[in-house]
């Protein structure tokens, strides 16, 4: 495929393949920008920015209406080429691209209510004769930097609300997985967004990011991807708006009066779903001492019954991991925490890059497996003696994205929740959960601002303050 620089679909001298992680296969190639594109597509977004800010927000609404329509329409074929490039179950990729229509007419409405408000000034001693408001205004140009693991999703969380609230946007989606961004462009423009609207170019982040990041004319980076990454960013962004969407090494807390069999059955579906490739995934899982055998025991046959295979088969339910190198370090980080003391309940085989659905019992607070992100379909089991202990834990980490507690007292779900340092709490169900709507972000090494149309609109404008005087 090729990129979209300034209105037009483009080629460039060296290309990178987009290979299947399952087959090894190629499956096609996109452009990798030179520095020179890279400047034209800040150009083009500087003009584009201009002509977005004159749409007015019926029309830019109508607009994401009619992108969602149209990629109603086209929802099968999103999720087969997802399942392609990322790897992941058909049926997982179906639900994900099944979402993304909704999340387009999300974006639209709340890009139609940027809203300011009066300003009392004359209370201020001394202040009287003057009208002063607030408007909210777009950012200019937004760089939104996505991910592999959800390449639909992630990205339309980012360019929904940034195009809704009157931005252009330049999109570098993750170099294995590009080519669900670029058929999302020629649907945004399909739908008729101005043609510099939107650039979406393709190659290596380590490139690119830098340059867009630190450029002048870029006023909001949008970044989703890993912590140190993020943090490079913001060493070369300057005096610009960031939001950054980070890792995570999400803890799940399991008390005595918790109903084991469904905690195991929502375990099996939280730290495995996506190939455990999810920032929210449940990594940590912390039981008390009381159940712990009997947790392990529920939950070793629900992950057994894990159907692994091609991604593109009905039935499958873990596929693939993005790459061979990936699956090698997960594999190296069970065998390193088995090497400590920890267990290997079920899983820690690996075939190329795809790796068992795994439950690691025994492990310690401070081997990889537990303090780092893993990001891979492996859990960490660890008792506990108390509540005290599974708050402490919890917040014993760099991150702090999502956390889950399995109880039915309420002081203790109320009591996690006040005192777990983490951007999403799940009184009763694991971290892995999420609405569209809801705001979305990390606290500490996870990140800064949050998701969801309503909060990232907010993020993509800018506040100016109107004073009018001589009002008597
Ligand atoms: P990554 O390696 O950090 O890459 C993310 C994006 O950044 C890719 O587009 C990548 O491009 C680009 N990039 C790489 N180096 C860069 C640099 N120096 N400057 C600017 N951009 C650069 O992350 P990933 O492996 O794709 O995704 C996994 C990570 O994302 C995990 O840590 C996960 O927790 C996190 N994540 C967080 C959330 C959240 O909402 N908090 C959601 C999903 C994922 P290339 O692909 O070309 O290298």
């Amino acid at each position: 495929m090729k990129m979209y620089i300034s209105g037009k679909w483009t080629e460039s001298p060296s290309v990178t393949s987009v290979v299947s992680p399952y087959s090894g296969q190629a499956v096609d190639t996109v452009p990798n920008a030179t520095l020179e594109q890279i400047d034209q597509a800040l150009a083009a977004a500087v003009h584009g920015a201009a002509a977005m800010a004159k749409l007015a927000a019926h029309e830019r609404s109508q607009i994401l209406n009619r992108a969602a329509d149209l990629f109603a329409l086209r929802v099968e074929d999103f999720a087969r080429t997802v399942s392609l490039e990322v790897g992941k179950p058909l049926n997982e990729a179906r639900v994900e691209a099944g979402r993304v229509p909704d999340l387009l007419r999300l974006s639209a409405f709340e890009g139609t209510q940027l809203r300011g408000e009066t300003l009392p000034v004359d209370a201020q001693a001394g202040v009287r004769g003057k009208l002063a408001y607030t408007v909210r205004v777009p950012c200019g140009v937004v760089v939104a930097i996505t991910p592999f693991n959800y390449p639909l999703l992630l990205v339309v969380h980012k360019i929904g609300p940034a195009l809704a609230a009157g931005n252009a946007v330049i999109l570098k989606p993750a170099s294995a997985t590009p080519l669900s961004s670029l058929k999302l462009t020629e649907v945004l423009l399909e739908a008729g967004l101005p043609e510099h609207g939107l650039q979406c170019i393709t190659g290596s982040g380590a490139l690119i990011g830098p340059v867009l990041c630190s450029d002048p004319r870029v006023r909001k980076i949008s970044f989703t991807g890993s912590t140190e990454v993020g943090e490079s960013l913001a060493k070369v962004a300057g005096v610009k708006k960031l939001s950054l969407e980070l890792g995570s090494n999400a803890p799940l807390v399991v008390l005595p009066d918790a109903d084991l069999q469904k905690v195991a059955e929502a375990t099996a579906i939280g730290g495995y779903v996506n190939a455990g490739q999810i920032c929210i995934s449940t990594q940590r899982v912390l039981v008390h001492t009381d159940v712990y055998g009997d947790y392990l025991d529920a939950l070793k046959p629900q992950v057994e019954q894990i159907k692994v295979g091609d991604p593109m088969a009905e039935d499958t339910r873990l596929s693939a991991m993005i790459s061979e190198r990936d699956a090698a370090r997960v594999e190296n980080w069970v065998q390193e925490a088995v090497g400590g003391g920890a267990r290997v309940v079920t899983g820690g085989t690996r075939d190329r890059a795809l790796f068992a659905p795994t439950i690691v019992a025994d492990v310690q607070a401070d081997m990889r497996i537990s303090c780092a992100e893993l990001f891979g379909p492996a859990v960490a089991v660890t008792p506990i003696e108390s509540v005290d202990e599974a708050i402490a834990l919890a917040n014993d980490s760099l991150y702090g994205l999502g956390a889950g507690i399995f109880t039915q007292d309420i002081r203790h779900a109320f009591r996690f929740a006040r005192e777990v340092q983490s951007g999403t709490i799940q009184i009763n169900w694991t971290p892995l959960w999420r609405a569209d709507l809801i705001p979305y972000g990390g606290f500490k090494g996870s990140g800064i601002g949050r998701e969801g149309p309503r909060y990232a609109v907010e993020g993509m404008t800018e506040t100016k303050t109107v004073v009018i005087h001589g009002i008597e």
